[in-house]
C-alpha cells in the first residue's frame, strides 16, 4: 500500500515536471529575444536538413540559365564598353533563341527607363517581345515615398488572376511603390511579374513571396506567372493558406504568406545547381550563326536570363549555398512548382503535441530504468531517432517539423525527472539511515549508534585531544514501577525521561537509549566538571518532573547517574563505560537519586 502511494506520488511529480517545462517554455515564448533565438537555431537545423536531403533531389534539366557572368562582363566591356548594353543586343538574343523554339525566355533583370539616345534599340526590343508570348519580364516593388518616385498605377492586365475574385485577407506582403519597366515593353506584353526577394533575419533566403499586394491589388511573382503558364493555367485559387495552381500543384504558404523552398543538389565540382550558359557564348554563337549551339542549349528549354558577375552584385545566401546567384533562386522556385514539392511547415500545435509525447516517453524511461548509463543511452537514442524522423519527414513528405523545441523539452525533461529520481532516492536513504540508528520508543539514538560514536570520540581524543565525557543513567526501582503502574506507564516514563535528556543537552551531545531503562549521553568537548554539572541538572530535572501515567495519575520518578571522562577515567570505550557503570552502581548503593563521578 505504502509502495503504491509512493509510486503514485513519483508519477504525479513527474507529470507536474513535464507540464512545468511546457509552461516555462510557453512563458519564455512571450519574449522576442527567446523567440528569435529559437528561430535562429531552428532555421539552422532546417539548413542542415536541406543540405542533407538536397543530395537526393535532382534539379530539372529543362531549366537553363543564360548568365552574364564575369567572363561575359569582360567580353561586353571589351566589345561595347558599357553596362547595361544596348537593348538591341537583347532584341537579337530573343530573336535568335526563339528561332530554336524555347519553352520560355524569362528575364531576371530590369529594363527600366527608356534610353533617350537609343530609342530605336528600345523599340526593337519591344518589337521582339511583342512577337513572342513566351517572353517574361521583371518588375520590382519597393517602398520609396512618392517624393522620391511617384508610385504609378499598374495596368489591370498585370494583376494576378484569382479565381473567385479578391483575396480573402490583407496579410499579403505589401508594397507602396514599384519600379516598373519602360512603357514600350509595358504596352506590348502582360507577362510581367515581380522579382522581389526576401531574406530571413539572418540574411539567408529560405522562402519566396508568390503574391504581392500593391495599391490594394495583387500581383504575381514572376516565377509564379511562368509556373501557371507552364501548367497551362491562367488563374489561381487561394484557400486555407495555400495557392492552388491546379489539382496536383499547390503552394503552401507559411505564416508570413511566403513559400518555403525545397532546394536541389548541386553536383560535385559544379558552381551552380542549373545549367549555365555564359552570355558571351550566346553572343558568339549569334555572330557566327552557330545554330547547333543554340539548338543544343535552348530548344524546348525554360531559359532564365540573369547576372552572376561579381560587379553586378546579385549573390545571395541560401540553405545549400552561401554564394548563390539570385537567378538560381527563381529557377528553384519554378522547379518547386513543377515538382510540387514546396516545404510545408508543421503547425505549432503539431510541434507542441510531438514535444509533449516525446518528453513523457523520455521521462517515463528515466523513472523506469535504474542505471544512469541506460537512462543516458535512452536519452541519446531518443534524440537521434527524433532527428532522423525530422530529417526523413522533410525528405519524404516535404514537412518541416520543429527540432529545437522538442529537443529542448526532451533534454529538460531528462534533467528534471532525473533530479526528481535522485532527490527521492536521497530522501529514502536518509529515512532508512535514521531508522537504523534511532530507538523506536524514545527516539533517542540506539545502542549500536552509541557504540560507534564512543569509538569515534575516543579516536578524536587520541588524534586531536578533544575531551569528552559519558553519562550513564538508570531509572530507580523501575521493576517495581512497572509492577505498580503497568508496562505502558513504564513506557510513557521512558519517553518522558528521554525528552528531559534532549532538553538538557547541547545539540553536539549524543543522547542514546543504552538498553532497557538505561540511557547514556556522550558529551563532546566536555571535561569532568561540566559533565557533572549537566548530570546533576538532569537528575534534578527528572526528580522534579511530574510523570503522567496511564490513568491520568502524576507520579515521581528518580534516576541514578554515573559519569566518566576520557583520559581521566579510561582510554577506551570499554574502560569508560565500565567506570561510569561503577559510578552508577555506587549511586544505587548510596541510596539512588544522585550523581556519582568517582569510585
Ligand atoms: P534499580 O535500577 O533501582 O536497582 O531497580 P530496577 O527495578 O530499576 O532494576 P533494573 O534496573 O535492574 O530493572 C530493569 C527493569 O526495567 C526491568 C524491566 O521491568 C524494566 N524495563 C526495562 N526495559 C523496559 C521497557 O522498555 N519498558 C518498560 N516499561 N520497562 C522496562
Ligand atoms: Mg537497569
Ligand atoms: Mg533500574
Amino acid at each position: 500500500m505504502k509502495e503504491n502511494r509512493k509510486k503514485i506520488l513519483v508519477y504525479f511529480i513527474y507529470t507536474l515536471i513535464v507540464f512545468f517545462i511546457f509552461g516555462f517554455l510557453t512563458w519564455l515564448g512571450r519574449y522576442d529575444i527567446f523567440r528569435q533565438f529559437i528561430t535562429k537555431i531552428e532555421n539552422s537545423s532546417f539548413d542542415l536538413r536541406q543540405a542533407i536531403i538536397s543530395k537526393y533531389k535532382t534539379p530539372n534539366k529543362d531549366i537553363v540559365i543564360i548568365d552574364v557572368d564575369d567572363a561575359s562582363y569582360e567580353y561586353i566591356m571589351d566589345k561595347v564598353g558599357t553596362w547595361p548594353i544596348s537593348r538591341l543586343a537583347w532584341a537579337n538574343t530573343v530573336n535568335a533563341i526563339e528561332y530554336v523554339n524555347p519553352k520560355f525566355i524569362i528575364f531576371d533583370m530590369l529594363f527600366l527607363k527608356p534610353n533617350l539616345y537609343d530609342v530605336q534599340s528600345d523599340n526593337a526590343f519591344a518589337y521582339s517581345v511583342a512577337q513572342f508570348n513566351n517572353v517574361y519580364l521583371s518588375m520590382n516593388f519597393d517602398n520609396y515615398s512618392d517624393t522620391v518616385r511617384k508610385s504609378v498605377d499598374l495596368n489591370e492586365k498585370f494583376r494576378l488572376n484569382v479565381a473567385g475574385g479578391a483575396l480573402a485577407d490583407n496579410e499579403y506582403i505589401s508594397f507602396a511603390n514599384v519600379r516598373t519597366i519602360m512603357p514600350q515593353l509595358m504596352n506590348v506584353t502582360k507577362n510581367v511579374g515581380s522579382i522581389n526577394i526576401t531574406r530571413d533575419d539572418d540574411g539567408v533566403i529560405r522562402n519566396v513571396t508568390p503574391v504581392f499586394r500593391y495599391k490594394n491589388n495583387y500581383y504575381p511573382n514572376l516565377t509564379l506567372l511562368v509556373g501557371l503558364r507552364y501548367l497551362q493555367d491562367d488563374s489561381v485559387l487561394i484557400k486555407n493558406n495555400t495557392i492552388v495552381l491546379d489539382n496536383s500543384h499547390i503552394i503552401p504558404l507559411d505564416k508570413t504568406k511566403r513559400a518555403i523552398l525545397n532546394w536541389y543538389h548541386k553536383e560535385e565540382n559544379n558552381q551552380y545547381i542549373y545549367k549555365h550558359v555564359p552570355f558571351w557564348q550566346v553572343v558568339n554563337a549569334m555572330l557566327t550563326s552557330d545554330l547547333k549551339f543554340l539548338k543544343d542549349n535552348f530548344s524546348d528549354k525554360i531559359i532564365y536570363i540573369g547576372t552572376t558577375a561579381t560587379s553586378l552584385n546579385d549573390i545571395k545566401t541560401t540553405p545549400v549555398d552561401t554564394n548563390m546567384a539570385g537567378v538560381e533562386i527563381h529557377a528553384t522556385f519554378l522547379n518547386n512548382i513543377i515538382d510540387n514539392n514546396f516545404i510545408k511547415r508543421a503547425s505549432s500545435k503539431v510541434d507542441f503535441i510531438v514535444s509533449i509525447i516525446l518528453s513523457l516517453i523520455v521521462g517515463y524511461f528515466v523513472l523506469k530504468t535504474t542505471s544512469v548509463v541506460k537512462s543516458f543511452i535512452i536519452l541519446v537514442a531518443m534524440l537521434l531517432l527524433y532527428l532522423l524522423v525530422a530529417t526523413y519527414s522533410m525528405h519524404l513528405f516535404n514537412i518541416w517539423i520543429s527540432i529545437v523545441i522538442p529537443v529542448l523539452s526532451i533534454i529538460m525533461t531528462f534533467i528534471f525527472v532525473y533530479s526528481e529520481k535522485y532527490l527521492l532516492k536521497a530522501r529514502d536513504y536518509e529515512q532508512t539511515y535514521k531508522l537504523a540508528v534511532t530507538d523506536g520508543l524514545t527516539q533517542l539514538y540506539n545502542h549500536r549508534y552509541f557504540q560507534e560514536q564512543m569509538i569515534i570520540q575516543v579516536d578524536n581524543f587520541k588524534r586531536y585531544g578533544n575531551k569528552f565525557s559519558l553519562i550513564l543513567i538508570d531509572i530507580d526501582f523501575f521493576k517495581k514501577f512497572n509492577d505498580t503502574y503497568g508496562h505502558q506507564s513504564g513506557d510513557a516514563v521512558l519517553k518522558q525521561v528521554a525528552n528531559i535528556l534532549k532538553k538538557n543537552v547541547r545539540t553536539s551531545d549524543i543522547a542514546c537509549r543504552y538498553g532497557g531503562e538505561e540511557m547514556s549521553i556522550i558529551l563532546t568537548n566536555t571535561a569532568k566538571k561540566e559533565a557533572v554539572v549537566t548530570a546533576n541538572k538532569i537528575c534534578i530535572a527528572v526528580r522534579s518532573h511530574k510523570f503522567e501515567v496511564a490513568n491520568g495519575n502524576k507520579v515521581n520518578v528518580t534516576i541514578s547517574v554515573g559519569v566518566s571522562t576520557v583520559n581521566v577515567d579510561g582510554n577506551t570505550p570499554q574502560e569508560m563505560i565500565e567506570y561510569a557503570d561503577k559510578c552508577l552502581y555506587k549511586a544505587k548503593e548510596s541510596g539512588r537519586n544522585q550523581v556519582v563521578y568517582k569510585v
